[in-house]
């Protein structure tokens, strides 16, 4: 069985994965591959599926699925498969490093400073404290962002329809949502539900001076109703790792909005969280029979 490492993994896996059979990166295989693994770079696409004749397995390092054509998948009876747990906690501390790193304007304090200047009555700042953090998507990473809100202090409440309690945030509309938090995290997949939901409608029962901070999808933003949102201050700050293409295109307007902190996606890309997703594709692997 070949199995072919497509995207970044461990640099430990390829030695580990060898118990299962042969492992390569060459992409040039991929015809012959058994297994796949991707995380975000490598689409599964019809393209890709063409060309691997022999594949029976997709694993994708990490939760949203959305690089991988899971209903082209069942049509040729390839499996997909995801690591949905390993990540939990690595893209919840990025989602807090925003959270904290924004309302304390430390990035700014640290270019200003770079560039030689010392900013000290400039540089205002707001804490977390008794502040109403409002998470839209209730699942496993917002769980972990709750635990550690709540230890700032923070009052924590959610939009997620498909849930009926929560053992953290208070279920609220997105409404109610909208109206009361500051500080608002994103941690839904990208769904037809989802795509484009924090738009120039939501953005204006929000209020004023709120701060988005998304970790789940650049595609749930309307990306110039937030760039307009920011340039009048409705908005106060937008921290995201998550973009609508990786790397976005020269054109997107929140790259040269005001007040946009930005990440690479690199919320699941912990040194510790590369060393679970390798578990988890180890267990699956342990369970598939080719
Ligand atoms: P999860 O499945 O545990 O939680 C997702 C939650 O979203 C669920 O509770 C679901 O009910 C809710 N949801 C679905 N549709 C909704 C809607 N229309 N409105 C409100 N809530 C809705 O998944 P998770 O592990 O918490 O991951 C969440 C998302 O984070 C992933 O789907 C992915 O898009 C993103 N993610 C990003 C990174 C990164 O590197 N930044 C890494 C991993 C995951």
């Amino acid at each position: 069985m070949l199995i072919l490492i497509a995207d970044a993994f461990d640099a430990s896996l390829p030695k580990r994965l060898a118990q299962f059979g042969e492992v390569t990166d060459d992409m040039t295989r991929l015809k012959d591959a058994t297994v796949i693994l991707v995380r975000s770079k490598t689409k599964v696409n019809q393209a890709l599926v063409d060309q691997a004749s022999a594949l029976k397995l997709v694993i994708r390092g990490g939760v949203g699925m959305d690089n991988v054509d899971k209903k082209l998948c069942a049509e040729k009876g390839i499996k997909a498969v995801n690591t949905p747990r390993a990540s939990s906690v690595a893209v919840a501390e990025m989602a807090m490093a925003f959270m904290v790193a924004i309302p304390a304007r430390l990035i700014e304090a640290h270019t200003s400073m770079k560039e030689g200047k010392f900013l000290k009555s400039e540089l205002k700042r707001t804490e977390l404290f008794k502040k109403t953090l409002g998470l839209i998507g209730a699942g496993a990473i917002a769980s972990e962002v709750a635990r550690r809100a709540q230890a700032f202090g923070m009052e924590v409440i959610a939009y997620d329809p498909f849930l009926k309690e929560h053992p953290i945030a208070q279920l609220v509309s997105l409404e109610e949502l909208a109206a009361k938090a500051d500080v608002i995290s994103l941690h839904t997949p990208l769904t037809d539900e989802t795509r484009g939901m924090v738009n120039a409608a939501l953005i204006a029962k929000m209020k004023d001076g709120v701060i988005i901070v998304n970790t789940g999808r650049g595609k749930c933003v309307v990306e110039a109703d937030l760039a307009a949102a920011l340039a009048t201050g409705k908005v106060r700050a937008y921290g995201t790792d998550v973009w609508p293409s990786d790397p976005p295109p020269a054109d997107c307007p929140l790259l040269a909005a005001p007040n946009v902190f930005m990440a690479p996606h690199i919320g699941a890309s912990s040194k510790e969280n590369l060393g679970r997703i390798g578990d988890e594709v180890v267990l699956i692997l342990t369970d598939f029979k080719a």
